[in-house]
């Protein structure tokens, strides 16, 4: 198979896989429409965008996970790049400008470590062989040994571990042959001893990705465990990737998760990682889920915040993170600017890029609740 055939094949096999792509962005240019469903806007951990190649090494599959579109015994047509191959492909692709970063991840073929050494091995030629010195995001294989995490860490500027779900009893139901401690979590805990050896040097950040809504776990469990996540082993973002099922495979028959799921886990696990959040914090229901219908942060500020607004000229920073409305970066020019003058009304929260009819019904400015809060409240 020539390699832009396989790139048709395992580029858009990458949607299970989320990662720094941005959502509902049109085609990064004009290419072949196939070609176009493996080149993704994307953000960059410093905030740049570049456009990125997404891609499987390999989706011929040697594992049986009970959800997984490429397990094996499945019958669907399946490709394997050799490092060469794709290493070679992609920079062609670079020098005519297509992409500019490559996301690598793999489907197990020959044992997690094999495989691993499929992925250090592209990267590797990339950066010695070809000179690239752009963005490399390196999947971390279930198995790898420490001296692969370490050659990973190396080379790429973001890897990641997929803990699929939040615990080894929801991970059995998804994944019978992985271990969650031994298999996964514990190259989340090389990752982090490794960045932290690394100090000083260009450190790459990690990430990993959970299968929401196969295994019945509740929204509790995925974000007790994300917490852990960002305070103790410094990840830098956890993704949420919703159960589609596939056909032919042991889990075809549970219903798809609701999008709106994924979604409010996005925004309950940025309060964890940017907001000050603890996972009591979170307003979930007696089943352990979080509301579908409100933003969380907006759940909470309703129970906390209504009849104790903060005032804006006094409040500590972690208090005015609270407040529906005020992000980080809206916090800080808050702080700089009520230094200089009294913040009166909501139109100087505005000019700071505060959403300050989100933020007014849990306000106070300069003591007072801001006009516009009874007629929002009511709404
Ligand atoms: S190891 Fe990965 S690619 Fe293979 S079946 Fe399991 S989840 Fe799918």
């Amino acid at each position: 198979m020539e390699p832009l055939e396989k790139l048709r094949l395992l580029g858009p096999a990458t949607c299970y896989e989320p990662a720094e792509e941005v959502e509902g962005e049109g085609p990064v240019r004009q290419l072949p429409s196939d070609l176009a469903r493996c080149i993704h806007h994307a953000v960059m951990p410093g905030g740049r965008r570049i456009a990125l190649l997404k891609t499987l090494l390999s989706s011929a599959c040697e594992r049986d996970c009970l959800y997984c579109a490429f397990r094996a015994g499945r019958d669907f047509r399946r490709a394997t790049f050799s490092p060469d191959e794709l290493a070679r492909l992609f920079l062609q692709l670079h020098q005519r400008g297509i992409a500019e970063g490559i996301f690598l991840s793999s489907a197990i073929l020959g044992g997690g470590p094999q495989t691993q050494d499929r992925l250090i091995a592209t990267a590797e030629i990339l950066r010695s062989r070809y000179g690239f010195r752009g963005y490399i995001h390196l999947k971390i294989m279930p198995g790898a040994e420490r001296a692969q995490v370490e050659a990973a860490m190396a080379l790429a500027d973001r890897v990641s571990v997929n803990l699929e779900a939040p615990n080894g009893r929801r991970l059995a139901q998804l994944a019978p042959h992985k271990t969650f401690e031994q298999d996964l979590l514990q190259r989340l805990r090389w990752i982090h001893e490794i960045r932290r050896q690394m100090e000083g040097r260009r450190r790459p950040s990690a990430t990993t990705q959970f299968v929401v809504g196969a295994a019945g776990e509740s929204d509790l469990e995925l974000l007790a465990t994300t917490g852990f996540l960002y305070r103790e082993l410094g990840l830098a973002r956890a993704y949420f990737s919703s159960f589609r099922p596939q056909p032919d495979t042991p889990l075809e028959g549970l219903p798809p998760a609701p999008p709106a799921r994924e979604h409010r886990l996005y925004q309950a696990s940025f309060l964890l990682r940017d907001y000050g959040f603890e996972v009591e914090d979170l307003p979930f229901g007696p089943d352990g889920n979080l509301p579908l219908e409100m933003d969380p942060k907006l759940a909470w500020a309703r129970r906390h915040l209504a009849e104790a607004p903060v005032e804006v000229n006094r409040a500590s920073r972690e208090m005015l993170l609270r407040v529906p409305g005020i992000g980080p970066k809206g916090v800080e020019r808050l702080l700089r600017a009520r230094r200089q003058a009294r913040l009166r009304d909501l139109s100087q929260l505005r000019r700071l890029g505060i959403a300050a009819d989100r933020a007014a019904p849990f306000i106070l400015l300069d003591g007072r609740r801001p006009a516009r809060q009874l007629s929002l409240w009511a709404l």
